[in-house]
């Protein structure tokens, strides 16, 4: 474990927010690190006396989270493709009354749903994922080139891209504000930026406390409205639009996740999600989801 300074300001003073839960999957990395996972925050969350912004600390070390999200399959993901294409359909219509059609970036893009859904609009699609196992899975399903690594293992051109997009990528990454900087440079002039982020400012993560579904061990930050942008503007953008964002999931994985808070209700809910057929049921949900359009200064 490692102690780090604030992401966005750089200070060490910090103040304990949450003192962390008990985990059960902790020692697992690969698991924990599935781009599905389901663990439950086990870590404890400070929040910077300078300038607000909240994250785990003190935290794994750099290179063993980055190895942790390489290796590994995940099965679960795939269970919620059907999901993620909808919500992205309904995102890329968005992002389209703010840019003409070109080409998009998808950093820490899984299997790749987003550029799928994107290419069958017409746009050119290039995407990085650090996961062997979700790369080869979207080249295989969907016919995309997935560039395996982090965004700064690549060779793209600087200036080249109309959009980049992080999709629930920010929160995980184990340096936000160099992967702002990285996407910046790869932008061309006012070209756009679109984020999704769990906001934990929001008022129902501030009704659900520590019950709230994204304290999840992969999370490494936890911004808000404020610090995000004070994030985005430090990095060369400016905010143009914060909205909140609705994602869809099978009734089944919701279930799913609930295992992790009350088995009771899990397995009641796994009977009648069986016994109904609702297995693959989509409905949209909202606990503080939050998509910011950004334009390169
Ligand atoms: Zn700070």
């Amino acid at each position: 474990m490692e102690y780090v300074n604030c992401n966005l300001c750089g200070s060490s003073e910090y103040k304990i927010i949450h003192k962390g839960l008990k985990d059960e999957e902790g020692t697992d990395l690969k698991k924990r690190y599935a781009s599905s996972s389901n663990t439950i925050g086990n870590d404890q969350i400070v929040q910077c006396k300078n300038c607000g912004l909240k994250y785990v600390n003190p935290r794994l070390m750099d290179d063993e989270i980055v190895n942790a999200y390489s290796e590994g399959s995940d099965e679960l993901f795939v269970s919620q493709v059907r999901g993620r294409e909808l919500t992205f359909s309904k995102a890329l219509k968005k992002i389209e009354k703010y840019s003409s059609k070109g080409n998009i970036l998808d950093i820490g893009t899984a299997g790749g749903s987003f550029l799928k859904v994107a290419k069958d609009k017409g746009w050119e699609v290039h995407g990085v994922e650090p996961n062997k196992w979700l790369c080869e899975w979207g080249k295989k399903n969907y016919g995309i080139n997935i560039k395996q690594g982090t965004i700064f293992d690549n060779d793209f051109k600087k200036e080249s891209f109309d959009v980049v997009t992080l999709w629930d990528v920010l929160e995980h990454v184990t340096d936000p504000k160099k992967t702002l900087e990285e996407s910046n440079k790869l932008l061309k002039q006012e070209g756009l930026l679109v984020v999704n982020y769990p906001d934990i400012g929001s008022l129902v993560s501030r009704l659900m406390g520590k019950r709230w579904i994204f304290l999840l061990s992969v999370h490494l930050y936890y911004f808000d409205k404020k610090t995000i942008r004070k994030m985005l503007e430090k990095t060369g953008f400016e905010v143009i639009k914060m909205k909140k964002h609705f994602q869809s999931l099978s009734l089944w994985y919701l279930v799913y996740r609930m295992k992790a808070y009350n088995k009771f209700l899990y397995r009641l809910g796994n009977k009648i999600v069986n016994t109904l057929h609702l297995n693959n049921f989509l409905i949209p949900y909202w606990l503080g989801q939050t998509l910011v359009i950004a334009k390169k200064k």
